[in-house]
């Protein structure tokens, strides 16, 4: 296949500024970058095309020779004969779009990511079980809008690092060794600053209170994270911001404790009602309900009311869990003497039947010492 006019192909004319052939390259590789272009088996090949004539026009000396004697000028050239292989073209388009992407090369000041932000949101257990959505104070980096994030005094602009002459990077030589370091002057940013921006003293970035509405779905949990993408420390340099993490954190409850999407709570009840039987009134988050208990109840026992727990389908799935109640079989306390004479009387009545467990255990007991001797 003949060559085309590298002007032609380019679609600028013969007297082009470097500026121009830059831009020309910029739009068409955009438009024909393979990346870009799967469905379309031709883009492969404009995009090779337009780069090797970007890659000849922008470089002084290969312009003159191209200009001159037209592609026999580049033969045997060593540069722009050997694009065929389709090594170089990843460079000059890195060259023209370094710029654009973080940590370009050759200068360009680098772009960094702003960092994530954890939050930690302390939340009652009612809270984290019906959902809520409070408004949070978070101090972060933000961009300077008096700068616009380049930390150069409003009208000014950074300029090229003199140490390094904007590459971030240093070379040092040790012996025979040389080797490549970060620019102390200016840390690898390859820009200085040197009318700083009065507002954030060169930062491009301030310190601010943000006030930020957490949607926090019912059913969360201590641990649980929320991510509100963006919201995070403001880039260096026009980064993109990093991300908000709101941590939850739930408060210990008075009565409730939690166990993913189960409740539990201690109900103590008289040894009276754990004898006879009776209805309590039990806690739930949504108010009281009456709990039957069986007469013989004895002290531990556990009574589960379903549906009564936390709803965690929005934040794990899974549906509604329990309530388990323990009951706990309280000793009375502060007897008077006719209580205490009746209870004397209740014991003089008892026979070892009644109290099954302790029977057993007394038994129990009995056989393991015999066992020792
Ligand atoms: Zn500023
Ligand atoms: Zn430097």
């Amino acid at each position: 296949m003949a060559k085309r006019d590298y002007y032609e192909v380019l679609g600028v004319a013969k007297n082009a500024s470097e500026q121009e052939i830059k831009k020309a390259y910029r739009r068409l590789a955009m438009k024909y970058h393979p990346d870009r272009n799967s469905e379309d088996p031709d883009a492969e090949d404009k995009f090779k095309e337009a780069s090797e004539a970007a890659e000849v026009l922008m470089d002084a000396q290969k312009r003159a020779a191209y200009d001159q004697f037209g592609h026999a000028g580049l033969e045997g050239h060593g540069g722009g004969g050997g694009f065929g292989g389709g090594g170089s073209f990843s460079s000059i388009f890195e060259d023209v779009f370094g710029d654009i992407f973080a940590g370009g090369r050759g200068g360009g000041q680098r772009v960094h990511r702003g960092s994530d932000l954890k939050y930690v949101l302390d939340l009652d257990l009612e809270e984290a079980v019906r959902g809520t959505n409070p408004k949070i104070k978070i101090p972060t980096l933000v961009e300077c809008n008096e700068c616009l994030g380049s930390g150069a005094k409003k009208g000014s602009s950074p300029i090229d690092c003199v140490q390094c002459g904007g590459m971030g990077q240093v070379t040092a030589r040790q012996g025979f060794f040389s080797i490549q370091q970060t620019c102390p002057r200016c840390r690898g940013n390859g820009k200085m600053i040197t009318d700083p921006c009065h507002k954030c003293h060169g930062q491009g970035r301030v310190q601010e209170q943000k006030t930020l509405s957490v949607k926090v779905p019912p059913g969360v949990d201590t641990g649980d994270r929320i991510r509100l993408a963006g919201q995070g420390e403001a880039g260096a340099n026009g980064g993109p911001a990093g991300d908000l993490y709101v941590q939850v954190n739930v408060r210990d409850h008075p009565i409730f404790t939690r166990e993913a999407e189960h409740l539990y709570c201690e109900v103590p009840i008289s040894f009276v009602d754990a004898a006879l039987g009776g209805e309590l009134e039990v806690p739930t988050l949504d108010g009281r309900v009456n709990l039957k208990i069986p007469e013989e109840t004895q002290t531990g026992k556990l009574f589960r009311l379903r549906g009564k727990g936390v709803n965690v389908s929005q934040v794990r799935g899974g549906g509604t869990g329990d309530l388990y109640c323990r009951v706990v079989v309280e000793t009375p306390v502060n007897l008077t003497k006719k209580q205490k004479e009746l209870l004397r009387e209740f014991d003089g009545q008892s026979s070892d039947k009644q109290s099954p467990r302790r029977s057993n255990w007394f038994e129990g007991v009995k056989n393991f010492i015999d066992s020792l001797t």
